[in-house]
């Protein structure tokens, strides 16, 4: 297959990039580098079936070109981490909306295939664990800036719809869980790399709210491997798909572990969500996906637990660290 990934030079896309050239697919990157980097993909370089252009998918005359060119095309660029999304919500929603609509757009004549990552966001403060896929999403009021994340995700899962049903663009919808893995950087507040980055540095490990939220976090590589499946089968078209781990953890118990793990000094501190991320932020107590859709049509199961994943993370930074080191 020749695989466009929108987005392809972010955590995400530069693991999905790596493992379809594994594959055998061609692969070509567009991404403007706004939270992704060029490190992410610099492996690929040399391949002969990678390309990486670096421009905006919002280049419509540039992305007619990609699009033409591809079978399929994995749309994950987007604004990513809830900290950008406080801190610059009309970026987001304008991002997250425009970018697909070109991509659809541009599909539809010749119905190619849409792979579109969605979001455990859209769901809400739903409190009925764990999440399936045809539940009533629950978001919070329009001025808690949060939602307009989740909404903007939302509607992208309506278009994409609509566009399988109106114009037969094959469209799959991957909602999906926090991910976790190497070159997820902790600049945009992810809770895993940060309370690494704090831990090996020394630093307080910094525990929002009363610690209690959970979340369920999976392996980048299941994650991946699920998106490659899904663009295979015929039978995902038109569905909605959560893709994730349904290992439940706690927040507070995330940073004991990974205060456990790496043999850290740091203390562990409780911050007020205000203090965090400004006034009037709404946090969701649980996420947990229910996976019985996506095991049944793909066979899918995470494979990785937390704890291993922290290991691979912890031995991730700390190479990263040593480099820091010497180059300080
Ligand atoms: N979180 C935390 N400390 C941090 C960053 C995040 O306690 O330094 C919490 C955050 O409030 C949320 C959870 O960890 O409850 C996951 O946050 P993240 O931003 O990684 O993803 P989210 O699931 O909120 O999109």
């Amino acid at each position: 297959m020749r695989c466009l990934i929108t987005g392809g030079a972010g955590f995400i896309g530069s693991h999905l990039a790596e493992e379809l050239l594994r594959a055998g697919h061609a692969v070509t990157v567009v991404d403007d580098l706004s939270t992704g980097s060029l490190e992410n993909i610099e492996p690929l370089r040399s391949e002969v079936r990678f390309r990486c252009v670096i421009d905006t998918v919002l280049n419509r005359h540039l992305m007619a070109e990609l699009v033409n060119w591809a079978d399929v095309v994995f749309h994950l660029a987007a604004v990513v981490g809830v900290r950008l999304v406080v801190e610059d919500p009309a970026r987001a929603i304008e991002t997250n909306v425009r970018t697909l609509e070109i991509v659809l757009e541009l599909a539809a004549p010749k119905r190619k295939k849409v792979i579109f990552t969605s979001t455990s966001e859209v769901y809400g403060k739903t409190s009925r664990v764990p999440f399936r896929e045809d539940d009533d999403l629950v978001l919070g009021a329009p001025w808690r800036s949060r939602w307009g994340y989740a909404c903007s995700k939302a509607l992208g899962e309506f278009l994409a719809l609509a566009y399988w049903r109106e114009y037969g663009v094959p469209v799959v919808i991957a909602r999906l869980f926090n991910t976790v893995g190497p070159r997820q950087t902790d600049r945009y507040g992810m809770v895993i790399p940060t309370f690494v980055r704090q831990a090996l540095r020394g630093e307080p490990i910094t525990v929002y709210g009363d610690g209690q939220q959970t979340r369920s976090f999976c392996w980048v590589g299941d994650t991946v491997r699920a998106l490659m499946a899904l663009a295979e089968h015929p039978g995902a078209v038109g569905q909605i798909f959560n893709v994730g781990s349904d290992e439940e953890v706690r927040i507070a118990d995330v940073a004991y572990q990974v205060k456990a793990l790496s043999g850290s000094a740091s203390p562990i501190v409780f911050i007020p969500y205000d203090r965090a991320y400004g006034d009037g932020f709404e946090d969701m107590r649980r996420r947990v996906p229910d996976l019985t859709k996506i095991r049944t049509l793909i066979g899918y199961r995470p494979t990785t637990r937390l704890e291993e994943i922290l290991w691979r993370v912890l031995l991730h930074h700390r190479r990263f660290e040593v480099d820091r080191s010497l180059a300080l």
